[in-house]
């Protein structure tokens, strides 16, 4: 896990119109021939021309060291789109330690009129410098950018991919070592494969000889201009590459790419995965038990975008943040009119003692910059809000509301999504690597490829029944009549929370009831939520006291450890007769024995009531692992959601 402290920006001068650190006293790239010579060294030096243009995989990926201005980016971006098939995907990868403001980024990309509309989406889209995973879509998702704003070892460490070209840029090695050394050599070897390319504008022994050493074949070749010679080589062996400590959470490379791939349960999570398939050129069968998308934990008239962030850095904080963008950035891809979320911000008030603290010690380790999070005093707070509230708190900029309902339709209007509703699945059996599906009028639906997204029913299948989630019931209010009090600007949250009005209705909730699981509405719960507005909003609650309230009560799927499931199913037999040797002590090495996994089967649940930021990112985490393709999350957040965790908590429990 990555270090909890925020990025150092980039301290960028301009000699020339020509960018250059003044950390490492060397430039980004040379205002004349930059574009040329990143064409010469990357494009040409990998070969991507004619790659692209004879590509006959789906997905393309290359791996930079070294983002800098986005400038080789941008270059390869645009290749692609010249030369590669319409329906495959490049996926770039980058990381960059000392990441460039804005500001500097667009004066920097100004100087390249021809990547001018590559500028745009990029300066756009540009993630806020948290450290982390940003992964950004262009094009339409026929480009999409793993930004990893952390140091480049670190976080080639942290990623799962298989890489095909690699792009080695950073600044040059006598100047910046520490970019150009054997544990990133590693971690590249245990990224790449026998097709994997690289270049590099630097022909240093020292580098030749580290790459040499974990597998790479080098050549030396003309440099740019006046530059004699650069690298040019391709990946020969496997021998030195970094182990995989932990093959438990290992997401296999799949064998085939399924030719439809069925969901189960069109909540968030099922309507989430099937537009991130879909969005990648796979039909999609999603199966409901219900008449409509929606009717369960993800049918609430609005919902909060709303990050639970942590006081020191774990892998939900860094889940719920990168979630939090993600959906940010593809709601406002998705709906830019806004008709169906607004980002209209979001504050986390602190109505008791112990969550002032809990904030304070959050501001103080200063993990998270201002445009993440800030502090408010009350009569801040109240300004934001429009209302009077007596309580200080933290206000979130990202953050937001969506119709939650409105989004799953949306997701799946997508041409290559069908939904077939009333259909319910009781039996999952598979026999030949196809998996039956069974309703319990005997319909058979077969597929060599499911994700179970129904949420705490899916304990219900035998396969997945081993698994600890439970159903939270909780209840939400929304008022019937117009309330007559200026609308709120922002979402607040307190002991429960509120949304600006949608429509001229407010939604208020939620409560939070682990023992009664009946789905009636109760006049007891519209009290309860009435009390707890009235604690952070009082003038706007004693409005709504007198209008009539309607309401809908519902089931959280909540786990052991408040993180989803997301991931490959576990065989849990297997496991337990595989692993159930595991010594803490690591002095047995399991990397021999794979974990084995029910194949063609995957999990997407237990997103609690986060799932408006959860959800959606970890659609695309099932996509990658559906499709091989490069995950948008770091290794460690995707073993912290595995849902092997459960099974190898278990037996280190019993080994100790
Ligand atoms: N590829 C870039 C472009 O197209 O504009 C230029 C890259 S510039 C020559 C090298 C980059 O490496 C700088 O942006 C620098 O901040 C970054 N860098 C230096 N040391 C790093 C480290 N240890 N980890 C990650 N990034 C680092």
């Amino acid at each position: 896990m990555q270090k909890s402290s925020s990025l150092d920006s980039a301290s960028v001068v301009w000699r020339d119109d020509t960018p250059v650190s003044t950390a490492f006293d060397d430039m980004y790239f040379n205002v004349n021939e930059g574009l040329a010579e990143s064409e010469h060294v990357f494009l040409n030096g990998n070969d991507l021309n004619d790659r692209f243009a004879s590509l006959t995989t789906p997905h393309f990926t290359i791996a930079e060291t070294g983002f800098g201005t986005g400038l080789n980016f941008l270059a390869a971006r645009r290749l692609w789109l010249q030369q590669a098939p319409e329906e495959a995907r490049l996926h770039f990868i980058s990381v960059e330690k000392f990441p460039l403001q804005k500001a500097d980024l667009q004066k920097a990309l100004a100087s390249w009129p021809e990547l001018n509309d590559g500028a745009v989406q990029l300066t756009e889209s540009y993630p806020s410098l948290t450290p982390g995973f940003h992964r950004l879509s262009f094009d339409g998702g026929r480009v999409q950018l793993t930004l990893m704003l952390m140091d480049a070892i670190e976080a080639y460490q942290q990623l799962s991919a298989q890489v095909d070209a690699w792009f080695l840029d950073g600044f040059a090695p006598s100047k910046n070592p520490d970019m150009w050394n054997d544990k990133l050599f590693q971690q590249m070897a245990r990224l790449s494969h026998t097709g994997t390319t690289l270049s590099t504008f630097t022909a240093a022994g020292f580098v030749r000889r580290g790459l040499q050493q974990v597998g790479f074949s080098i050549s030396k070749v003309p440099g740019f201009g006046r530059k004699r010679e650069m690298v040019t080589a391709h990946f020969a062996e496997n021998s030195a590459s970094a182990p995989n400590p932990a093959p438990w959470f290992a997401h296999a490379r799949p064998q085939h790419t399924p030719a439809e791939v069925v969901i189960i349960g069109a909540g968030l999570a099922g309507c989430s995965t099937a537009y991130a398939l879909a969005q990648k050129g796979i039909k999609v069968h999603i199966v409901e038990q219900h008449a409509e998308v929606a009717l369960e934990g993800s049918g609430n008239r609005q919902g909060a975008l709303y990050a639970k962030l942590p006081v020191s850095h774990n892998a939900q904080g860094q889940l719920h943040l990168s979630g939090l963008h993600y959906s940010n950035r593809m709601l406002n891809r998705l709906d830019p009119q806004r008709t169906l979320w607004s980002d209209c911000g979001l504050l986390q008030l602190a109505t008791n003692e112990k969550e002032a603290n809990r904030q304070q010690r959050m501001l103080d380790k200063t993990i998270f910059g201002a445009d993440i999070l800030h502090s408010v005093d009350a009569q801040q707070a109240s300004d934001l809000i429009g209302s009077p509230t007596p309580y200080s708190g933290v206000f979130m900029p990202d953050g937001g509301w969506v119709d939650p309902r409105a989004l799953c339709r949306r997701f799946i209007s997508h041409p290559l999504i069908r939904v077939s509703t009333n259909t319910r699945i009781n039996a999952l059996k598979q026999q030949d690597n196809v998996w039956h599906l069974h309703t319990p009028d005997g319909q058979v639906i077969t597929t060599r490829c499911v994700v179970v997204c129904n949420a705490a029913q899916a304990k219900q299948i035998p396969q997945c029944s081993h698994l600890p989630v439970k159903p939270i019931r909780g209840q939400t209010s929304v008022t019937q009549n117009t309330v007559k009090a200026p609308a709120i600007n922002t979402v607040v949250c307190g002991d429960g929370y509120i949304s600006p009005p949608l429509d001229e209705q407010y939604c208020f909730g939620a409560t939070f009831d682990l023992h009664n699981l009946n789905l009636d509405v109760r006049q007891v719960d519209h009290h309860d939520n009435l009390s707890k507005l009235s604690a952070v909003l009082p003038a706007l609650a004693k409005t709504i006291a007198d209008t009539p309230l309607e309401g809908r009560a519902a089931y959280r799927c909540s786990t052991g450890d408040y993180l989803p499931i997301v991931g490959p199913a576990p065989d849990y037999d297997a496991f337990v007769s595989d692993y159930a040797k595991l010594r803490v002590d690591r002095k047995w090495n399991f990397s021999d024995t794979p974990a084995r996994m029910h194949s063609g089967l995957y999990l997407n649940i237990g997103h609690g009531s986060k799932g408006l930021i959860t959800g959606p990112i970890c659609g695309e985490v099932i996509a990658a692992s559906i499709l091989g393709e490069p995950f948008p999350l770091e290794k460690s957040v995707l073993d912290a959601i595995n849902p092997a965790r459960f099974i190898i908590k278990q037996l280190i429990r019993k080994a100790i």
